[in-house]
């Protein structure tokens, strides 16, 4: 097999080229052009806050339900589904709520995060929304390491039913058998909240 080879010759400059003056003179006029016009495109921080996108992965909230309690059962899809092993929860007995677990520690370790937002994809039941904060600064690491007192935000609201991920959590455990009515049921409830 042949290869064909190609050689490529320098390009010369003419003489116009050559005298680098146009080309300093043109830089130089654009340069002035944007001097002129002069548009800032940096905000005043912190006297003056951006305004984020709708759907911006800010720090992470955890919504309350109707009664204005957390909305967290403790099924801790969102801990498996995290790339970094950010998030670490203990759940407890919630039977005097009428569920069965609820976080009795909630933490995302802010120094591991990424911001990726899998855990929020990953949760049944939306009880854990990415927020719109992102000052983030401590003095110390324990700084970066966030509670769920932290988290949670009784002002945002979720009415998604709870149910979700006591069905999901028993079907992780293997308890819910293979019949073609439980899979839609998995479908149906893992596809409820992706649509946007
Ligand atoms: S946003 Fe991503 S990295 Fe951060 S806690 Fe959630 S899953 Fe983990
Ligand atoms: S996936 Fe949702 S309900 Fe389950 S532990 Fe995480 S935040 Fe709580």
């Amino acid at each position: 097999m042949t290869i064909k080879i190609k050689v490529l010759k320098h390009p010369e400059l003419t003489w116009y080229e050559k005298l680098y003056f146009p080309q300093i003179i043109s830089g130089l006029l654009i340069t002035i052009k944007h001097l002129i016009r002069f548009k800032p495109i940096t905000i005043q921080y912190p006297e003056e806050v951006k305004e984020l996108p709708e759907r911006y992965r800010g720090i992470h909230v955890l919504p309350a339900d109707d009664e204005g309690e957390i909305r967290c059962v403790a099924c801790k899809l969102c801990e498996v589904a995290c790339p970094t092993q950010a998030i670490s929860i203990v759940a407890e007995p919630a039977d005097d709520y009428g569920i069965e677990r609820r976080p009795k520690v909630y933490n995302i370790d802010f120094m591991r995060c990424v911001f990726c937002g899998f855990c929020v994809e990953a949760c049944p039941c939306d009880a854990l929304r990415m927020g719109m904060k992102y000052e983030l600064s401590s003095y110390n690491r324990a700084g970066l390491v966030h509670t769920k007192e932290v988290f949670f935000d009784p002002n945002v609201k979720s009415h998604a039913p709870r149910d979700n991920a006591n069905f999901l959590y028993e079907m992780g455990k293997g308890e819910i058998l293979d019949n073609p009515e439980e899979i839609d049921k998995v479908k149906e409830l893992t596809g409820m909240y992706t649509e946007s």
